[in-house]
């Protein structure tokens, strides 16, 4: 008979798991990340200093379904001098001032040539935006728009040290944490963006936490782990995992999950599979405005894990919803951005998602003409009329009632409107004391 098994009731996290949360994606936010390179190398070590990932190499030109990993990129300096001589664009006071995957370039130009190849946001003028040019050669720079408008006429001299090799590889990392099932729960987080904090410094930072935390527990179903470049990434980790992507039962892509907007989750291309509904009945039961929005083939690395031949049931989570936060994408996506109780609340809501994956099985009332004595058992021993008696009690009397062997844990929750921990304890008690039979 299996055994509902306890998840929340471990210690899997200390008091200040926020401000760890938050420690540990400011280490990383520094680092000047892309699809490949060293950045990315760098992120992962740090990763590796929280849970013991394994770091995989793909050589660059490796073809991985209908694309190509890339060749690898890095990047020492950049910048823009002025007609003085003096810098006014300096990739080393911010990574997002130089257009992502630059070929190098060294020379001088007049400033209307020069602003050819300047990305700014006049809607957002103080702003440096994020800009890449992953797959078509090109040199740039971003800036905030005031500050271009006050560039004087004149020559520009401009540096990228750059170089895209094509012996290079693509890096992404992975921790498997092995439960009593082959079946697998996959999280999964993109590490490609350079200085942008909650985009996805904290995606990373709660995915390797909560790796750590698991891998101290017993649990029903084995847990993956990814930490890879978007999109390139998670089509490369499934050209090369086909077999293991069947294990997948249940999956999320986290990121975005630091902010005090939100929470919002995408469902995923299925809609109804069981992570879909443990998402909704977290967040409807422990967050104020949960926005709670249908698949779109637009977003992270759900749309590859969704495409037609994997259609695996993995949804997207996220605080504030990806390009809807005037942050998104922008200097503003910064460590003032994400909150240390931001990040808590969402790692916390993951160990309650995990809990409703492992706990979910249906009960059978073993009792059921009429409501079994409780009282005699020494289950009900508060005393009539009390109203907290009430609160105690109501779970499981939910848990009696509709236990008639058809309805899960967490069918059972989201008609009471409780959260599943509750419905959960109180139907691991009922089983304990031989009055319900797990099936
Ligand atoms: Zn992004």
């Amino acid at each position: 008979m299996p055994k509902l098994g306890e998840i929340l009731s471990q210690k899997l996290y200390g008091e200040n798991i926020g401000g760890e949360l938050y420690q540990f994606a400011s280490k990383i936010y520094p680092i000047c990340r892309s699809i490949t390179g060293n950045g990315v190398r760098e992120t992962l070590r740090h990763v590796k200093s929280v849970v013991d990932i394994d770091i995989h190499e793909v050589p660059s030109g490796t073809e991985v379904f209908d694309w190509k990993v890339p060749r690898e990129w890095n990047i020492r300096d950049a910048y823009i001098k002025g007609p003085n001589g003096e810098k006014v664009v300096d990739f080393k006071v911010h990574n997002l001032h130089v257009l992502n995957y630059s070929i190098p370039v060294n020379k001088k130009l007049p400033l209307a040539e020069l602003k050819k190849h300047i990305y700014t946001m006049p809607d957002q003028p103080d702003l440096i935006p994020y800009r890449t040019s992953y797959y078509k050669d090109n040199w740039g720079f971003c800036m905030t728009h005031e500050a271009m408008q006050k560039l004087p006429d004149g020559m520009y001299e401009v540096f990228i040290d750059a170089d895209h090799n094509d012996n290079g590889s693509l890096t992404y990392g992975e921790y498997l944490h092995r439960g009593e099932t082959e079946d697998e729960f996959l999280f999964s987080s993109h590490c490609c963006h350079p200085s942008l904090a909650n985009d996805n410094c904290a995606g990373i930072s709660v995915n390797a936490h909560l790796a750590r935390a698991l891998s101290g527990v017993r649990t029903r179903y084995s847990y993956r782990f990814i930490f890879a470049p978007g999109t390139i990434g998670s089509i490369t980790w499934l050209a090369r995992n086909r077999e293991t992507a069947k294990r997948i039962k249940h999956g999320l892509i986290v990121s975005c999950v630091g902010d005090p907007g939100g929470p919002t989750y995408k469902r995923s291309q299925r809609a109804d599979a069981l992570v879909d509904r443990a998402v909704e009945h977290v967040f409807k039961t422990t967050e104020k405005a949960p926005n709670i929005i249908d698949f779109s083939p637009y977003g992270y690395d759900e749309r590859q894990y969704c495409s037609p031949a994997f259609n695996l049931p993995v949804g997207l989570i996220l605080r504030s919803k990806f390009g809807e936060f005037p942050e998104y994408h922008t200097s503003a996506d910064n460590l003032d951005f994400i909150k240390p109780e931001c990040l808590a609340r969402s790692y916390k809501g993951l160990l309650e998602i995990v809990d409703i994956v492992e706990n979910n099985y249906k009960a059978m009332n073993l009792e059921p003409n009429c409501e079994p004595n409780l009282g005699k058992r020494g289950l009900y021993g508060a005393i009539g009329g009390d109203k907290n008696a009430y609160d105690a009690n109501l779970p499981v009397f939910w848990v009696l009632n509709q236990s008639d062997g058809t309805r899960s844990l967490l069918e059972i929750a989201a008609r009471a409107k409780m959260p599943f921990e509750r419905i959960h304890a109180a139907a691991r008690m009922l089983s304990e004391n031989g009055l319900l039979k797990i099936v």
